[in-house]
């Protein structure tokens, strides 16, 4: 395994209390493959991210335990210094959000350049044609003249193409990739996406996809982990995920998605809200939104339960939402 997240827990200290943010994670991706990680917002997905990456901001978050395996090594045992060693070079991520994550008063030419200058020493012309081979890369038309060109000058499209060239440049193992297309219009969304999943094919990355739009990974993930209130409730292959989820609140998820052939049914929507992470409900945390719940969901936490080799749900009645 490329990455092993094992059992993480991140807490929140705040005013009002402690959140817990995510409780037990668990889940991994190999080279090659690409691991889409669902969930609503504040369902600790981006927070796990975070913490895999080392840019949880502390405090107020907290690890508080778990391990967090990296080419075999544990990240959390590392000094900072090391730290930071990984990041960028070995990891990278990509935010939803391109203009707030460039340097607005610098050309892309030279923002892309310098992660040659700083990890591979290399001068500043050299740097330079290597920022044009990149744009080149991820299909920026015209990059040779674009180079010298600023943030804002490009579409939001582009933009995000400039952050994909930022955080391939140092071919790193593995790329976190958190709502990369969530600001993008939907044509381009499709798009940019493809280009992500062509680039790690290229370089055998392992691609950690964070989305809050089922729709948006089925075609380019190789297995899905959903979360839910700091826990992964269903991981599955996408397609037996899609075929016959195991967990209700993967029914749900899929449920709300438009489909072309049920245009004009009314699209079904998951009740209620997202549990407050402060107070998290006992036993299942989804039971006060669940329509299978029962008394055994209000007091159990339900573990996850083996669906099959490599499938697990915690629900105690997956056995009954695999059937429908
Ligand atoms: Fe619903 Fe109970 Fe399963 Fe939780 S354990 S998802 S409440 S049926
Ligand atoms: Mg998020």
């Amino acid at each position: 395994m490329l990455l092993e997240v094992r059992d993480l827990h991140v807490e929140f200290r705040t005013r009002d209390g402690i959140a817990r943010a995510v409780n037990g994670v668990t889940y991994g991706v190999d080279a090659g493959e690409t691991l889409a990680v669902l969930g609503e917002s504040g369902s600790g997905k981006s927070v796990t991210a975070q913490a895999v990456m080392g840019i949880l901001d502390t405090p107020p978050g907290r690890i508080t335990g778990g391990e967090i395996l990296f080419q075999g090594r544990d990240l959390l045992k590392l000094k900072e210094e090391e730290r930071r060693k990984v990041r960028g070079a070995e990891m990278a991520m990509i935010f939803q959000d391109a203009l707030s994550s460039l340097n607005p008063v610098v050309c892309v030419g030279d923002q892309l350049g310098e992660m040659f200058v700083v990890h591979r020493g290399m001068g500043k012309k050299d740097a330079r044609a290597r920022a044009v081979e990149l744009m080149d890369q991820v299909r920026i038309p015209g990059a040779k003249e674009r180079v010298k060109d600023y943030p804002h000058q490009f579409s939001g499209g582009m933009r995000q193409r400039i952050m994909i060239a930022m955080a391939i440049a140092l071919e790193p193992a593995l790329i976190i990739a958190d709502e990369p297309t969530t600001a993008l219009d939907v044509t381009v969304q499709a798009q940019v996406m493809d280009l992500l999943a062509e680039l790690q094919r290229e370089y055998h990355m392992g691609l950690i996809l964070i989305t809050h739009d089922l729709g948006v990974v089925a075609d380019v993930a190789d297995r899905i982990a959903v979360m839910y209130a700091g826990r992964i409730v269903e991981s599955a292959p996408v397609h037996d995920l899609y075929k016959a989820p195991a967990h209700p609140y993967t029914r749900g998820l899929l449920d709300s998605i438009p489909r072309l052939d049920q245009k004009g049914q009314e699209l079904y929507a998951i009740k209620g809200l997202p549990p407050n992470l402060m107070h998290i409900p006992s036993g299942c945390a989804f039971h006060p939104r669940c329509p299978m719940a029962r008394d055994v969901c209000r007091t159990d936490v339900p573990p996850p339960y083996e669906v099959s080799e490599d499938r697990a749900s915690a629900c105690h009645f997956w056995r009954e939402c695999l059937d429908g």
